[in-house]
């Protein structure tokens, strides 16, 4: 049985008067504000009083979206446009005060909270119905120090901005393959891409958090500052709080590298699976190279390879790929000299919203032959979906990171596999889902685990709480003391107990 609660503010009794906002934000005229119905993290219905929600407006620098204003329509969306959700407010922070502000309010009416950074989460935590959505998206800042080689990245930035900024000095830290994910989610999820088994996971390249935790607190955490919490904040997403900022170690690197895609026609799927068995495992750690099979919509010209990039000299990159081109006649190679920034851009689509995706994923201990067979053998062509599966290269700088020295407890995983299928937003996705579902329970067999990052939106308490392992008594602990009443549970949630 839900319930209403009608809770009245400290800081709208605090308020004289009440003046409503219009979308511009000019002040009108002076009679009660609209009270807005809203949802708390349990379920239970809450009204919240005009006044107090007119407080909440007036002590933030950005700009609180109810469902009638301006920009709500385009805020209140992430990347998969499946996930139609209607938050009651939307907080656009401009800053560490208004997270702070928004943070406090979520909490004094335990609001149902959703944090949005770069809007990609597969599972579509960083939006609600009936929630708080806090939209990091107006804080976006990189600020590079050349000389120190670290960069400050405040918590709703896009790792584009980062790559961007720091490949100016030629200085890079390794961050996802699409430059329009947030730094928020990818960075406090792991964050794979194509320079982690070179110098590791996004995490393990932190050198300190700025966290808002969920009693509004700010915090600093690093390996003497509430290592608890840093430790946390490595690979248990946004259980804790809102990164704020985030400092990372720079690497010196050249702008150039070699990369691009080696892919033959998919009847030769089982031939090159064999070989990424044999070859990934000794591969260098400045080789990533991610394997792919692809069937596009309508068309029967399906390929299988590598997507590539050696992040090395270039003088020695056509030595390591010489065992992948000796695979012979190609369908594409474009393997070439690539500006890196350009690289991690490549990927971006023109228009991530026109289409629906559903997706599973799970990380793999190596390349078996029945893993192989089964990829091969289920893999289907459509005329009305796309459909791929492909492996995000693991190992190296990765798997040389124990297991226990953060949240992240998957470091021997050889890569991280995901089948996803997408089509024409607005078809029918019903036979798109039953096909993943089903190539899926032929390839989850021979995974070990997931990543968080992809969480998938059927995923149960029970998987989640497994998936990170040993490391879950301790994050128990920590969600005890930073969270204790669950206020961040839009995530792969640690409950409190
Ligand atoms: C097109 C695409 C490409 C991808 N490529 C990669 C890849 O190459 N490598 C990889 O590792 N992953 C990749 N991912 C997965 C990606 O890491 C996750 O989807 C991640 O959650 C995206 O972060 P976001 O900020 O864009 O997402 P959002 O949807 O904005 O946020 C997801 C969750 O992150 C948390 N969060 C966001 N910001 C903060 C913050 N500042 N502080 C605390 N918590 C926060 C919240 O819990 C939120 O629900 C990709 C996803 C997509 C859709």
């Amino acid at each position: 049985m839900k319930r209403r609660v009608f809770v009245r503010s400290g800081l709208a009794a605090a308020m004289g008067t009440s003046i409503p906002l219009s979308p511009s934000g000019f002040r009108l005229v002076r009679q009660e504000p609209a009270d807005v119905d809203a949802i708390t993290g349990d379920g239970a219905e809450v009204t919240l009083r005009g006044r107090a929600v007119k407080a909440l407006s007036d002590r933030l620098r950005g700009r609180l979206l109810l469902a009638h204003d301006d920009g709500y329509e385009q805020a209140r969306h992430i990347l998969n446009p499946s996930f139609d959700k209607r938050p009651a407010l939307i907080a656009q922070v401009t800053g560490t005060a208004d997270v702070r502000t928004a943070v406090e309010f979520a909490r004094e009416y335990s609001l149902l909270t959703a944090v949005k950074c770069g809007g990609h989460s597969y599972s579509g935590k960083s939006t609600c119905d009936g929630g708080i959505m806090i939209d990091l998206s107006p804080f976006r800042h990189v600020r590079v120090d050349p000389v120190a080689r670290r960069a400050r990245v405040t918590g709703g930035s896009l790792l584009g901005q980062l790559d961007h900024e720091a490949m100016a000095y030629d200085l890079v830290t390794p961050m996802g393959t699409v430059s329009h994910t947030g730094v928020g989610g990818l960075v406090t999820g792991g964050g794979f891409g194509r320079l982690a088994r070179r110098y590791g996971l996004a995490i393990d390249n932190l050198t300190s958090v700025d966290v808002v935790t969920a009693d509004g607190e700010f915090r600093r955490a690093d390996e003497e500052q509430h290592p608890d919490l840093f430790w946390g904040v490595r690979g248990a997403g946004g259980n804790f709080g809102i990164v704020t900022s985030f400092e990372f170690k720079l690497h010196p690197m050249q702008r150039q590298v070699i990369a691009g895609s080696i892919l033959f026609p998919i009847s030769r799927a089982r031939e090159v699976l064999a070989f990424y068995a044999d070859f990934a495992p000794g591969a260098p750690d400045e080789l990533q190279l991610d394997f792919m099979m692809l069937n596009p919509q309508g068309d029967d010209r399906g390929v299988v390879g590598f997507n590539v990039c050696y992040a090395g000299l270039s003088v020695q990159a056509n030595r390591a790929l010489a065992p992948v081109r000796s695979l012979g006649a190609t369908v594409i190679d474009d393997v070439q000299p690539i500006d890196y920034v350009a690289l991690q851009r490549s990927g971006d689509s023109d228009d991530p919203r026109a289409r629906g995706t559903y997706l599973k994923s799970g990380f793999i201990p190596g390349m078996t032959p029945e893993l192989a067979a089964a990829m091969a053998e289920g893999m289907e062509g459509h005329p009305a979906r796309t459909t791929v599966v492909f492996i995000q290269q693991s190992g190296g700088a990765i798997g040389r990171v124990p297991n226990d020295a953060m949240a992240f407890a998957h470091r021997e995983a050889a890569g991280n596999m995901l089948a996803l299928a997408d089509w024409a937003f607005g078809a029918d996705p019903t036979d798109h889902i039953a096909y993943i579902r089903q190539y899926w329970s032929t390839l989850e067999p021979h995974t070990r685990g997931f990543y968080t990052n992809d969480l998938d939106f059927e995923a149960t308490a029970e998987s989640v709480n497994a998936n990170y392992r040993e490391n879950y008594p301790r994050l128990v602990e920590i969600k005890k003391k930073y969270d204790p009443t669950n206020l961040f549970r839009l995530n792969a949630n640690v409950q409190p107990g």
